[in-house]
């Protein structure tokens, strides 16, 4: 394309100059009464809107009253250009054919969910309302635009199905490329209902398992690791993503267990064996040279081996399961202190942090509380983990409060009415447990220690039934806190044994995902 400048110098002249408002030298994108704007101060501008301090009309306000500088409509600014969407009506940044915003997100969605017919696809009608509702069209127009040097974008991902070329289904979305992007794109086909619900870290997994098996070099491996996930991982996985979401250890724990699978036979292969060959001694061999994670993670395999008779019947050692340290009491309170006082910390962590440090709760029941769950009585504020609701105390009231009317990503096509308190960059998904201990990990609070210490301490004041009903944790796992810090069931009230506990048991403080692996 040629220049229409001649010379460095006339470009300089023709398109650079002094924004009127922010006072950079920088390309101009409009001259304005008071002057010429730069891009941004012209957006910043046109994002105004309001009663025109001038005229009293609601408008948008990207003018500015000579003398006190106040915003105010093109109307009273004298502008001679004109901000009205020549669609809709509406007043504000116009692009191609004078369209505003959500009218031009509203085109070049029709175009990309287009089925050849010039219309959008039937079945993806929902998902065009969906993202056509969202507060801030920009973000999604900007979603949709194409980015430099970037293949594989969102608007490539998204012309896709409205042609047809992939079946509206989750098996379909599991092989697909970027992988980040088309998980995207099903979490909206889900929160509007174009796809049925699905557990997300079965998801995960199914996706990781098939990316496994094609790294998998020994065809006759791959296939006894594919039995062995299709029959006995995925089966497990599924049983308990039908009672409660999955939570990223439970996914971990399954990947753990096909990767230890895996090496096993590998190391099998190296020793010159197969798994009908394989002896006792070999067992005990491997056991021998492997860590304790590793050996409780190859365990279902060599179980399910022995069932299946593709092996003879061992002895496998022991199992032996670990218990992480408490957190000392004086420290859980100086955390707690810092997190008070720590007004320079995201609200969201500090929040977050509270919580986990009170209630002795983990991550990955923290991101499945409501707005809803946070309650107020006669002044009293309650956060409800389980039955009856736990009382807030008074210097925490505060920030939970201030948390629950600020929330983050609320703003994205999806999450507009997210009833999460701690809502996820995912669509009508909450934060992942793993992102949120990241950061509490970040201001130096180890999640799983934290909550075994706070739970002790809730122990040794309340007995451990009526902790286990306020907090919803496993009437197993107090239990066996309690005898550990030397508090016992026989404290509590006889009369009230039967009582159920908490129907809801929540991961154990040794969830099956504890360090997945030593390497
Ligand atoms: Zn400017
Ligand atoms: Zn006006
Ligand atoms: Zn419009």
């Amino acid at each position: 394309m040629s220049r229409p400048y001649a010379t460095d110098e006339q470009y300089e002249r023709w398109y650079i100059g002094e924004c009127c408002r922010c006072g950079r030298r920088k390309n101009k994108a409009g001259a304005w009464p008071d002057g010429h704007v730069c891009r941004t101060c012209f957006d910043r501008a046109l994002r105004a809107r309001g009663a025109c301090p001038g005229c009293g009309q609601e408008r948008v306000l990207p003018g500015r009253r000579p003398g006190d500088g106040a915003a105010i409509c093109p109307g009273c600014a004298g502008f001679s250009q004109s901000f009205t969407c020549a669609r809709c009506g509406f007043e504000g940044k116009l692009h191609g054919g004078r369209l505003c915003t959500r009218c031009a997100f509203a085109d070049r969605l029709a175009g990309l969910l287009d089925d050849g017919t010039g219309a959008i696809r039937p079945e993806l009608a929902p998902l065009a309302d969906a993202l056509l509702a969202m507060e801030n069209p920009l973000s999604g127009l900007t979603w949709l635009s194409p980015r430099q040097g970037r293949s594989g974008s969102a608007a490539d991902l998204l012309r896709r199905p409205g042609r047809g070329e992939i079946q509206l289904t989750h098996e379909a979305f599991n092989g697909l490329q970027p992988w980040r992007a088309a998980s995207h794109l099903r979490d909206l086909l889900v929160a509007c209902g174009v796809l049925p619900a699905i557990d997300k870290q079965l998801c995960a997994f199914e996706r990781w398992l098939g990316i496994h098996l094609a790294t998998v070099t020994d065809s006759g491996h791959a296939q006894v690791i594919r039995r062995f996930a299709t029959w006995e991982v995925l089966p497990r996985l599924r049983a308990r993503a039908d009672k409660k979401p999955l939570s990223t250890g439970s996914r971990g724990y399954a990947v753990g267990q096909v990767l230890r699978a895996t090496e096993f036979l590998q190391w099998l292969s190296g020793r010159g064996l197969t798994l009908s060959g394989c002896r006792q001694a070999d067992i005990d061999a491997w056991h021998a040279g492997s860590c304790e994670n590793h050996r409780s993670a190859v365990r279902p395999f060599l179980q399910w081996c022995m069932a299946d008779k593709l092996t003879g019947r061992f002895q496998l050692p022991q199992a032996v399961t670990g218990h992480s340290t408490p957190m000392p009491d004086h420290e859980r309170i100086e955390h707690l202190g810092r997190v008070l006082a720590g007004h320079a910390l995201p609200l969201r962590t500090r929040a977050a942090a509270a919580v986990v440090l009170l209630y002795a709760q983990p991550a990955s029941r923290i991101v499945r509380l409501t707005v809803d769950d946070v309650t107020c009585e006669d002044g009293e504020v309650f956060l409800r983990l389980g039955d009856p609701p736990s009382p807030v105390p008074g210097p925490v009231v505060g920030i939970v409060l201030s948390w629950v009317r600020s929330r983050t990503n609320m703003r994205t096509a999806t999450n507009r009415n997210s009833p999460w308190l701690f809502p996820g960059r995912r669509a009508g998904q909450p934060m992942r447990p793993d992102y949120l201990a990241r950061l509490l990990n970040e201001i130096g609070i180890p999640t799983t220690a934290g909550r075994t210490s706070a739970i002790r301490q809730h122990v040794l004041e309340t007995p451990a039934p009526v902790v286990a009903d306020a907090l919803s944790y496993s009437q197993g796992t107090t239990a066996r806190l309690a005898a550990q810090a030397g508090a016992t069931f026989s404290r509590y009230a006889p009369g009230d044994h039967d009582r159920s506990p908490s129907k809801e048991t929540h991961d154990c403080l040794v969830a099956p995902g504890r360090a997945p692996c030593c390497r």
